[in-house]
């Protein structure tokens, strides 16, 4: 134990208690990890726009059980290691993988913990158990944990979120994206600047088009890797087609999803591409057979989480 907190200590942690009721920090005691579980103190804890989801969720709407702490973008310091849990010293620095699956189902073994079957019987700290925004975390399973080697954790919780949606989504279509290809993605903030910068780092696709309304946006979209800044509408889908010769974008990401973003994500897309669907706005694609070029591959809704695809 250091300094921080020695059992049954005070701590704050900042905590939902009800629903629709706005968020109160309120002290706690230092939780005891138990069997094969992990005491984290924490580095830094993302907020997002989940949590405000989950602030204005009307009753009953969510698995969750009152009070409990929010925040499930984490990373921190191995505090203090369960009985039986092992593989970790104190001191660790570690990433919080987010969905804490059953770790048993189908879908758990092939290591999609985000799409567990077992639904309702594990809750994401955060999300349902009690998550970072406290000075203390329990993580259930060291499974969950991501050594960060020289990353600082108070700095690095949001990759285990922000960029885990967009490296899930950019994953998945990493053989469309061979040299001379081209990918799109629409919406330059939080999750779309992750995006860019990952197909930078991931993908051989030639041309990386970033598409936003906001020129600040669009600037820092370069800064971060986008080989064109476009700014939303007629002239972007005329400029990607002439980049790709008339064919499209082998991957198009939107990162907004509501109607104008799916209908240019739909003009840009090529024959035989991908049009990934990432943000939750909520518009309607119409999906037909002249709605899109042949065999482009709409995909829905890329959940946080690597879906398989590590
Ligand atoms: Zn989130
Ligand atoms: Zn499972």
């Amino acid at each position: 134990m250091t300094e921080y907190g020695t059992r049954g200590a005070a701590i704050k942690a900042f905590q939902l208690i009800g629903w629709r009721r706005p968020p109160e920090l309120r002290e706690i005691s230092v939780p005891e990890p138990g069997p094969g579980e992990v005491l984290l103190k924490i580095g830094g804890a993302g907020a997002c726009h989940s949590d405000l989801h989950l602030m204005e969720a009307p009753e009953g709407s969510a698995s969750v059980t009152f009070p409990f702490t929010l925040g499930h973008e984490n990373a921190g310091w191995v505090e203090k290691l369960g009985p039986g849990a092992a593989g970790y010293a104190v001191g660790d620095p570690v990433l919080v993988y987010g969905p804490w699956g059953c770790g048993r189902c189908p879908n758990c073994r092939t290591g999609m913990e985000n799409y567990c079957q077992n639904e309702g019987m594990e809750r994401p700290g955060g999300l349902g158990r009690n998550g970072g925004m406290a000075n203390y975390l329990v993580v259930p399973s060291t499974r969950f944990l991501i050594p960060i080697g020289d990353l600082d954790p108070r700095e690095a919780a949001p990759l285990s979120d922000a960029a885990l949606t967009s490296y899930h989504a950019v994953k998945r279509s990493l053989h469309l994206l061979g040299a001379g290809s081209t990918a799109v993605v629409i919406g330059a903030g939080g999750l779309g600047q992750m995006a860019v910068q990952l197909l930078r780092a991931l993908s051989a696709a030639t041309t990386i088009v970033a598409i936003d309304t906001a020129p600040d946006k669009l600037e820092t979209a370069k800064r971060m890797g986008a080989d064109e800044a476009l700014v939303s509408g007629e002239d972007a889908v005329k400029r990607i087609k002439d980049l790709t010769l008339g064919h499209g974008a082998n991957l198009v990401l939107d990162m907004v999803g509501i109607d104008p973003t799916l209908r240019v994500a739909s003009q840009v897309a090529r024959t035989l591409g991908h049009l990934t669907i990432v943000g939750l706005g909520g518009g309607a694609l119409p999906v037909n057979v002249f709605s899109l070029p042949h065999e482009c591959s709409a995909l829905l809704g890329v959940d946080p989480g690597v879906g398989g695809s590590r």
